[in-house]
C-alpha cells in the first residue's frame, strides 16, 4: 500500500515555521505582511475560498483586507481598485478571487497588480519569468505540488513526469516546475488520444482535470508517486479527487488524499508569497 501524504499535516508544520518568523517581526516591532484578497460578485465557493484564506492569514498572524465589489462592478472600477493596493505600502500581497463573474476580463484585471504583489503569480511578469528560469513568485498550487512531492522523497530529475491539464492556474505551470527540476515532461489536456497510454508512462502523475475519479488502477504506472489536484464534489456532498483513491491506492508509491491534500498547501503557498512579497517589499518611487 503506497504512503498517503497529507497536505494538511506538511502545511501546519510550514505555517508553524511562517508563525514563529511573524511572532519574531512582532516582537521587533516592524509590522505585520498583510494579504489583500479581492472579491467579485457572491459565488459561494469563492466567498468560502476567501473566508478560508482569511481565517489562514490569522492564524500565523498576518493581517488581511478584504476588498468585497458587486459582480455588476466595470472592468475600469476593479482595474482601479487593484492599482490602488498595488501602491497602498500597508499591503504586500494581492490576490484576486477567481474566477471573475461574466463580463469581466481576469487578464485585464491581473495586469493592474504589479509583479511585486503578485503573490498568485499570474502576472505576465511572473509568469514569464516562472518560463525563462528567473526568480518570481510561482502561483500557490504548484509551488504546493513540489512541496508534496519533497515530503514524498520524489526527486524529479531524470523521471517521467505526466501532467494531465493545461490550465494557467495549475497544469502548464506545474509542467514547467517539473521541468525546471529536470523531469521529462508530457502535458495531456481533452484533445489528447490514448489517456491511458501516456499516464500508465507517468513516474509522476499529476491529475488536474475536474473530473471525479477519472484515474483508476488501469491508469498508473506501479511505484508512481501521484499528486490528485482535482475537487470535484459527488451526489451525496462528499469530495474527491481526479484519482479513485481506493483503487490506486495500492498500485502507486506514495499519493495524496482528496480532501486534505493540496488544497491546504495552495493557501500555505499563498502565505508564504506574501511573507517573500513582504521582506523583498516595493519601491514606491518618490
Ligand atoms: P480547468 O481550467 O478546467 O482545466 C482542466 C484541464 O483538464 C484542461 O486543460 C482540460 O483540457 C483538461 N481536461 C478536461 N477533460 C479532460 C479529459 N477527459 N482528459 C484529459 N484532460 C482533460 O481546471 P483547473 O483550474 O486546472 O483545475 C483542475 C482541477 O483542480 C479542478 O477540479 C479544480 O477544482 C482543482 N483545483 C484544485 C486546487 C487546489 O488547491 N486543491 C487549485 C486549483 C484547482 P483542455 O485544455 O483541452 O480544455
Amino acid at each position: 500500500m503506497a504512503t498517503i501524504i497529507y497536505g494538511s499535516e506538511l502545511s501546519k508544520e510550514i505555517r508553524e515555521e511562517m508563525r514563529l518568523k511573524l511572532q519574531f517581526f512582532r516582537n521587533n516591532g516592524m509590522r505585520m505582511p498583510c494579504l489583500a484578497v479581492v472579491l467579485v460578485g457572491d459565488n459561494p465557493a469563492s466567498i468560502s475560498y476567501v473566508k478560508g484564506k482569511q481565517k489562514a492569514c490569522a492564524s500565523i498572524g498576518m493581517d488581511s483586507l478584504e476588498v468585497v465589489m458587486d459582480a455588476s462592478v466595470k472592468q475600469d472600477t476593479l482595474n482601479e481598485k487593484l492599482k490602488e493596493l498595488s501602491m497602498n505600502p500597508h499591503v504586500d500581497g494581492i490576490l484576486l478571487q477567481l474566477p471573475l463573474p461574466n463580463g469581466l476580463s481576469e487578464d485585464a484585471a491581473i495586469a493592474n497588480i504589479i509583479p511585486e504583489k503578485d503573490v498568485d503569480g499570474l502576472t505576465p511578469s511572473n509568469f514569464g519569468r516562472l518560463f525563462l528560469g528567473q526568480p518570481c513568485f510561482t502561483p500557490c498550487t504548484p509551488s504546493g505540488i513540489m512541496e508534496l512531492l519533497k515530503r514524498m522523497n520524489c526527486d524529479p530529475n531524470g523521471k517521467h513526469a505526466v501532467v494531465v491539464g493545461r490550465s494557467k492556474l495549475v497544469g502548464t505551470p506545474v509542467a514547467r516546475l517539473l521541468q525546471n527540476a529536470n523531469a521529462t515532461v508530457t502535458i495531456c489536456h481533452s484533445h489528447t488520444k490514448n489517456l491511458r497510454d501516456m499516464t500508465k508512462q507517468a513516474d509522476i502523475l499529476i491529475a488536474a482535470v475536474g473530473k471525479a475519479n477519472l484515474f483508476d488502477e488501469t491508469y498508473i504506472k506501479k511505484d508512481a508517486y501521484v499528486i490528485d489536484v482535482g475537487v470535484n464534489r459527488l451526489e451525496n456532498g462528499n469530495l474527491c479527487g481526479d484519482v479513485d483513491f481506493e483503487r490506486v491506492k495500492d498500485v502507486c508509491k506514495a499519493i495524496t488524499p482528496v480532501p486534505k491534500g493540496v488544497g491546504p498547501m495552495t493557501i500555505t503557498m499563498l502565505l508564504k508569497n506574501t511573507i517573500m512579497a513582504y521582506e523583498r517589499g516595493v519601491n514606491y518611487g518618490e
